[in-house]
């Protein structure tokens, strides 16, 4: 099995990184970043989406495993002292996997060409001055005239994150579906959106038409891009999944639990 251990720059995170490797190595596993099998993060959330960015054009041929170096994550399971543990779990490994939905946006430009990405937490359209306006269509069918600080739209996985800041609901993430959230609506006489989180059928897919000529914010997990002006946003469940190495199974809830509330009853 071909394994690439993939770090943040923080002193616990290299340290444990370069632990595992020799671990990794001592147990005869090759260690190769450009065609691995298994990608193991050390750090948090944010490394993890570092990671999948990195290897985004080859999802179906990864998998990938989160070590935290702090408290557990939403997509780290295990801990940077269980390093041996998790290289035995490496040993007896027979593939298995689990697959979340990925976030496909399709992006054009004011002059007609167009950008394609893919998120794994969400991707939202903002203004980074001055509100936000923009017409809303729900499978081609127009929906709403929005207006306010921008529009989210996430993963089931990503519904814990910048969405759930929104207001949005948390999604188990064995759903097939999306989430658009609202940031910060303004709702009068005058604009009126459905101020509600809306969940979407596998099926459908969002479009987004700012108003033209203005600059928008546009960002995907942790990136953001702000140079080209945007004629329209197409959201749509992504035909590639992300893939973890299911060595051990974390209770959804349980770990929602954990994260958000944190008082387990005596
Ligand atoms: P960061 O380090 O500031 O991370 C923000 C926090 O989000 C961290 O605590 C991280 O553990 C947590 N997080 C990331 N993915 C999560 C998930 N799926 N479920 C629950 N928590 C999660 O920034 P970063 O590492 O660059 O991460 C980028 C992410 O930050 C974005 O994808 C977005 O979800 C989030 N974000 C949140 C807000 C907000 O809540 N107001 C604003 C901007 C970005």
């Amino acid at each position: 099995m071909r394994v690439w251990v993939f770090s943040n720059s923080g002193t616990a995170s290299t340290n444990a990184a370069h632990s595992l490797n020799k671990k990794l190595k001592a147990a005869g596993f090759t260690i190769n970043p450009a065609r691995p099998d298994v990608v193991i993060t050390v750090g948090g959330d944010g490394t993890l989406l570092s990671a999948f960015h990195r290897y985004n054009a080859a999802l179906d041929k990864i998998r990938f495993v989160g070590v935290h170096t702090g408290h557990l994550g939403f997509y780290t399971d295990w801990r940077d002292y269980e390093l041996d543990e998790l290289v035995t779990a490496l040993k007896n490994d027979h593939g298995e996997r689990i697959g979340y939905p990925l976030l496909d946006i399709l992006v054009t430009y004011a002059d007609d060409t167009t950008g394609h990405y893919v998120a794994l937490n969400e991707a939202t359209l903002k203004r980074a001055s001055s509100t936000m306006k923009t017409d809303v269509y729900i499978k081609d069918n127009f929906f709403e005239s929005f207006r306010g600080d921008g529009l989210c739209i996430c993963t089931p996985t990503g519904s814990t994150a910048y969405s759930k800041s929104n207001g949005g609901a948390v999604l188990h993430p064995r759903l097939q579906a999306l989430q658009v959230t609202e940031i910060a609506s303004i709702n009068n006489r005058v604009f009126r959106s459905l101020s509600a989180p809306i969940i979407l059928a596998p099926d459908e897919w969002v479009v987004l038409k700012p108003a033209s000529d203005v600059q928008y914010v546009m960002t995907i997990d942790q990136f953001h891009m702000s140079d080209r002006p945007i004629k329209s946003v197409r959201y749509q469940i992504a035909d590639e999944h992300i893939y973890f190495a299911k060595y051990r199974h974390m209770h959804f809830w349980d770990r929602v639990e954990d994260a958000f509330i944190g008082a387990k009853k005596e």
